[in-house]
């Protein structure tokens, strides 16, 4: 599924293509992925409200409208692109929603799996305002992390999945940054040492930051809105190495399930012992 890296990569992409158009008209044909408001709402609604901004929180992606915002969570297949009105694209063989622009493009949202959503509101905080801080944000301290660590028994890589505890990171980027802090993915959050929280929150950010400086990891549907693959696939450190030599110590990497999730560690340099 597209994490923080690879859902900023699509918004930086869109974002000179979309703002200070405006939509003419949307068609889908495929309302399971539409949350509110209902098809014959959302199309009227939609048509003639300008594109004033795109923006990420978490990995939801959000065009402000004026005066709605229109919400697409990619899930596990969704790709977003903007092409002209008539051309042909790799991925619209899977096609659900059209947007029909202004300038004879169009912006259109494919998702193979339809496990995509679609929200059309006037307030984007009845959407995403449950979502923990964003982790590349300036205001998210290490202050702050420690603080919400703080009390959480919980394993660390289901609470790093978890998006109401910190927005964006997903299966690939917890499992970097868990490796690149060498901590155990089950590990709980309340036996964390500052020097292991320190390293954990530097982790995360780095792993999210060279993410996005290489545009994202394409492992397996993810593409940028150009419908080229990121490069983040080729530096990954320890998510999809099952087998090969960690890159720190050299013992093979393994793969276990963690809350129903693929989890790659170094059982190594990754150790918890109960104190
Ligand atoms: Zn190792």
């Amino acid at each position: 599924m597209p994490e923080l890296p690879e859902v900023e990569t699509v918004v930086r992409g869109l974002r000179p293509l979309l703002v200070g158009r405006t939509v003419l008209s949307a068609r889908y044909d495929w309302p399971g992925s539409l949350v509110t408001p209902d098809g014959p709402r959302f199309v009227a609604r939609i048509a003639g409200q300008p594109v004033r901004d795109l923006y990420r929180r978490g990995k939801y992606i959000l065009i402000a409208l004026d005066p709605d915002t229109l919400i697409i969570h990619l899930k596990m297949t969704g790709r977003l692109y903007v092409v002209p009105d008539e051309s042909v694209h790799d991925a619209d063989r899977w096609v659900h929603f059209i947007f029909q622009l202004d300038n004879g493009q169009q912006l259109r949202f494919s998702d193979a799996r339809k496990f995509g959503r679609v929200y059309l509101v006037d307030d984007p905080q009845t959407v995403v305002g449950a979502l923990g801080p964003e982790p590349l944000d300036e205001s998210f301290s290490l202050d702050l992390f420690r603080a919400r660590l703080r009390g959480r028994s919980g394993r660390l890589k289901p609470l790093l999945l978890d998006q109401t505890f910190l927005a964006g990171l997903g299966n690939i980027y917890a499992d970097e940054a868990l490796w690149a802090s060498q901590l155990h993915p089950l590990r709980p959050a309340n036996t964390l040492s500052d020097d292991d929280l320190n390293r954990l929150y530097h982790a995360i950010r780095d792993v999210l930051r060279n993410g996005i400086i290489r545009e994202g990891a394409s492992v397996n549907w993810y593409r940028k809105p150009d419908g080229a693959k990121g490069a983040a696939q080729d530096t990954l450190s320890v998510y999809g190495r099952a087998g090969l030599p960690c890159l720190r110590c050299g013992h093979p990497v393994t793969r276990i399930v963690v809350g129903g999730r693929g989890t790659h560690l170094c059982p190594a340099c990754q150790v918890w012992e109960l104190a």
